[in-house]
């Protein structure tokens, strides 16, 4: 669940009216938003049904920025403006796609690489800014309204510089990204809704052009990533430059123009698709200068030619599971992510290693965008189908401002939703008649370094001594991810409450930094609070000491006043130096000192309270 802010009771007229929010498959071959309507995840199709957008883009001579199958159109005519697999540059460095054989004109700048096009120098960012428009515009006539926002998917490997590459794409395309969701991730959450199965999950996801393995615990609905793997420069596009490769060999051709080039890929990757059905295609193309190309391939040579490629996706899958100390006997079922595992050699050679079947009921291409666009749909807050629990933890503990700017938490990061906890506290001072709640989230032990969440106050408290009041705070986050808040003192009854409304806008990666934040500050977090609790028991004996003086202090002789003088003095300068050892030792002194006193004032106070009482008072 996302983090949680204040709704103002009365300011949100419709609290689950349906918001529109999608999850996109940012893919390097193809890319695809999906959507949840009317309680079922789907792809949304273009004007002419199609559901994938191949992610190519082409900038072309009328200035036109065309994205999917109209750029594919102008590959072969205008190779060197046409960029496809740009998921493959994203945050990388000239360097990093030496080997490739591609018809870019790269320019090495520092940090990333970027592509001279017709319409000027692009980054990766850019180009992926064109894509997620046009599934932006797609979602937008489909759905019939704006956007809240959307979940992109991203490879496990991806790095800082590629995640951030992707938001940044994101945010040029107007898109406010709600989170950045790994891929097998999202397949899980597809999957797993639909099996309703607890147990360990290979997710193997094979596409254009990265390789991912993730070994996925679930339980009760909760994914747990037991290790990661993967090559992110392997994919369907190699199997293409195999075939690619091959097709020269057998044309006895050698290097080859752009132009020559790209028809060439194109037709690999056709007979690649075809040779997922078919036994043997033929691969005929008209190259420039009259060259003509005539061969066939078969399944067979298809399986020879490529069998080092199938061998290298078993590689990262035996690390994962060596990562995660697990037999492939302990492994429940192999969920099939990707177009490229279609491939029937893939399908055997991942059917052999795990001796069982891989699940592929549902359709490769489309089962990242749907888990996407399930905790999309959860994100945004939209109320739904009992499925969307599964997903639900809560990313930060929420707690409560308690004394010395200190956050005592109440429901722990991680826990499940819906969930409720309850505490009590109690008064400071004598005669608290308010108490102030402040709502806060984060892992830090001090207020500053949290998010403040909602501030309400509970009011009427009878007037009581210090700690004497019983004060019990509720936190309930229910199944729709609402907060809600309320204390209640327990002797009078008076209540207060206050509802608290998930947020989009707390990133994977703001949560993070919180997160390592506490972890980096452990120690000087555990200091602060050693400190702030001494301060806060000081002030109570100091404030208590102080009201015992000026009502009582007559019962006290001269050594004894004095005395507690003394160590209130002291108890007052170590406060000051905020010395949380010297504060403790003289709170402790002050405690020991005050003993007696406290003793004689209980005395006079029973005193003082029988004085002209009669016996029958007593008698119930
Ligand atoms: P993705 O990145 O998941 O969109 O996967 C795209 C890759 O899947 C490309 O390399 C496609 O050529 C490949 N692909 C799509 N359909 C098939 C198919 N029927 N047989 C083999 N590969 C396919």
């Amino acid at each position: 669940m996302a983090l949680l802010q204040i709704s103002e009771p009365g300011l949100f007229a419709e609290p689950h009216q349906h918001r529109l929010a999608v999850g996109i498959d940012l893919g390097t071959t193809n890319s695809l938003v999906a959507s949840v309507k009317s309680g079922s995840p789907a792809c949304l199709p273009d004007e002419q049904g199609r559901t994938l957008l191949a992610s190519v883009v082409n900038y072309g001579k009328d200035g036109v920025i065309r994205v999917g199958s109209s750029a594919i159109a102008r590959q072969n005519d205008d190779p060197s403006n046409t960029i496809s697999s740009v998921k493959r540059f994203m945050g990388r460095g000239i360097n990093d796609v030496a080997d490739l054989a591609t018809p870019y004109r790269f320019v090495d700048e520092p940090g990333m690489l970027k592509i001279s096009t017709r319409a000027g120098i692009k980054s990766p960012v850019e180009v992926s800014a064109d894509i997620l428009r046009a599934l932006k515009t797609r979602a937008e006539q489909s759905l019939g309204g704006d956007l809240v926002g959307a979940v992109i998917t991203v490879p496990a490997y991806f790095d800082d510089a590629q995640r951030q590459a992707t938001k940044d794409a994101a945010r040029i395309a107007g898109l406010n990204v709600l989170r950045l969701l790994n891929e097998p991730t999202a397949a899980a959450i597809a999957y797993g809704l639909d099996n309703g199965s607890e147990g360990t999950y290979v997710i193997y996801d094979l596409g254009g052009g990265t390789f991912d393995v993730s070994i996925l615990e679930l339980t009760r609905g909760l994914f747990e990533v037991r290790a990661t793997s993967g090559d992110s420069k392997l994919g369907g596009d190699d199997f293409d430059h195999r075939i690619y490769c091959w097709i020269l060999e057998q044309a006895e051709l050698s290097a080859l123009n752009a132009q020559d080039a790209r028809v060439l890929l194109t037709r690999a990757r056709e007979a690649k698709e075809a040779l997922s059905d078919h036994p043997s295609t033929r691969i005929t193309a008209v190259l420039r200068e009259g060259v003509v190309v005539d061969v066939e391939l078969s399944v067979e040579t298809f399986h020879e030619i490529t069998c080092t490629l199938v061998s290298n996706t078993i590689t990262p899958v035996r690390k994962a599971l060596r990562d995660a100390k697990l037999q492939v006997s302990d492994i429940k079922g192999v969920v099939m992510v990707g177009g490229a595992t279609r491939m029937p050699q893939i399908r055997h050679a991942v059917a052999d290693f795990f001796k069982q079947e891989p699940l592929t009921n549902l359709d490769p291409d489309k089962v990242v965008a749907i888990g996407a666009a399930i905790q999309a749909n959860v994100l945004a807050g939209n109320k739904g189908d009992d499925e969307w629990l599964l997903l639900d933890v809560i990313p930060l503990s929420l707690g409560l401002e308690t004394m010395g700017n200190l956050v005592e938490k109440i429901i722990p990061r991680n826990s499940t939703i819906p969930t409720a906890r309850a505490q009590e506290f109690t008064t400071f001072k004598d005669g608290q008649t308010a108490m102030a709640i402040h709502v806060l989230q984060g892992e830090r032990e001090l207020v500053s370094d949290c998010r403040s969440l909602a501030r309400f106050e509970l009011r009427g408290i009878p007037p009581m001594v210090a700690g004497a009041a019983r004060i019990r705070v509720s936190f309930q986050v229910d199944a729709d991810g609402l907060l809600s808040v309320s204390a209640k003192e327990l002797s009078s009854g008076v209540e207060a409450s206050i509802m608290v409304k998930p947020s989009y806008g707390l990133s994977d990666d703001e949560i993070s930094n919180m997160l390592s934040d506490s972890m980096k500050n452990a120690n000087a977090d555990v200091q602060a609070r050693k400190l702030a609790e001494a301060l806060v028991d000081a002030s109570s004996i100091v404030n208590a000491t102080q009201a015992a003086l000026a009502s009582d202090a007559h019962l006290l002789n001269t050594q004894e006043l004095s005395h507690i003088e003394n160590s209130l003095a002291t108890l007052q300068s170590s406060m000051q130096a905020l010395d949380a050892n010297a504060i403790h030792a003289a709170t402790e002194k002050l405690n020991e000192i005050t003993g007696d006193f406290a003793a004689k004032r209980m005395d006079a106070a029973v005193k003082c309270g029988l004085a002209g009482q009669n016996i029958a008072d007593f008698k119930d």
